[in-house]
């Protein structure tokens, strides 16, 4: 079968490789669509912690069909331990031992059954592969303030992310209002039912989505006194970002993590995506072939969006 290897930053290469043979808790996926997003960006680019060592294959928004049952799935990024404190806590994003799954960018993935979710009948391969960026965003929603309690919503940062967070808190009645420099971002936003602006304040929750130390500082400069700051966005490894003390202290500013997502909450983003609340066309790009990878991680700038990879044929079901 073909797959995109990196062999090492900035260098990927179309293969012939071997089937990949399922271990005892694994099942062969046949992929259907995998999409791509800024952590392919910067795994092609530079590499990354959670990728093996070269030659590395990649992709993590996977979407096909079962080689055994013929069942359609979206395969999972990870699967988190199950026993460490966060898991027993019934926070498995943020597991201590999660077993990464990548490889989406290829005709074929050895998939932990473990990582496989139900794709509803209507839904199309890539958009079921959205569903992984989506339920990031479904999780960091669930980490802000309910509707009630904060209905003005900002979101910094325009791309992919920012622009699943403002079609979810636009679809839960919030007022929102997105940031970003670029026309073109700010013009998706406001088609999908938001404000946009140069900047935000004042908000009752702000989502930080743009992944850089002085976005982190605005986000908290954006937020009403009593409100909320969710942080979506990575930084680079080693990354310090000073923040105000005094809105931090006087207006008692709520300051919160929110990392990738549980198995409950891309269930939930498959749903989304099926009954139309998130409309995945917006973001779609292409399709392109494993052939046209490189030059899609390439683009700088530019209107948010994800690349549709479809590695191989059609799937026969
Ligand atoms: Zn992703
Ligand atoms: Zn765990």
């Amino acid at each position: 079968m073909r797959a995109a290897v990196l062999h090492g930053p900035e260098d990927l290469r179309v293969e012939e490789v071997a089937n990949p043979e399922p271990a005892a808790d694994e099942v062969l996926v046949r992929v259907e669509a995998a999409t791509t997003c800024g952590t392919d960006v910067k795994m092609w680019r530079r590499g990354h912690p959670i990728l093996g060592p070269y030659p590395a294959r990649f992709g993590h928004e996977t979407a096909g069909v079962r080689a055994d049952t013929g069942e359609r799935v979206l395969v999972g990024d990870s699967v988190a331990c199950g026993a460490c404190p966060p898991c027993l806590a019934g926070r498995p994003q943020i597991c201590r031992a999660p077993r990464w799954v990548l490889g989406g960018f290829a005709e074929a993935i050895a998939a932990p059954e473990a990582a496989l979710h139900a794709v509803p009948d209507a839904l199309e391969p890539a958009a079921a592969a959205m569903a992984e960026p989506l339920a990031a965003a479904v999780h960091a929603v669930n980490r802000a303030p309910r509707r009630e309690l904060a209905p003005d919503a900002g979101v910094l940062g325009g791309g992919p992310m920012g622009q699943m967070l403002a079609a979810l808190l636009v679809a839960e009645g919030r007022t929102v209002t997105l940031a970003d420099p670029h026309p073109e971002r700010r013009a998706q936003a406001e088609a999908l039912g938001a404000m946009s602006a140069a900047a935000v304040r004042d908000c009752d929750v702000v989502f930080e989505a743009v992944g850089r130390p002085d976005a982190w500082r605005a986000a908290v400069e954006a937020a009403a006194p009593g409100g909320t700051v969710v942080f979506v966005g990575g930084c680079a490894a080693g990354s310090h970002a000073p923040l105000p003390t005094h809105p931090l202290h006087y207006d008692e500013l709520d300051l919160r993590g929110a990392f990738h997502h549980s198995p409950a909450e891309v269930d939930r983003a498959l749903a989304l995506l099926a009954d139309g609340a998130v409309d995945w066309r917006a973001l779609a790009a292409g399709p392109v072939g494993l052939e046209e990878l490189a030059e899609a991680l390439a683009e700088r700038g530019g209107p948010a969006r994800k690349w549709i990879v479809e590695p191989g044929p059609p799937v026969r079901r």
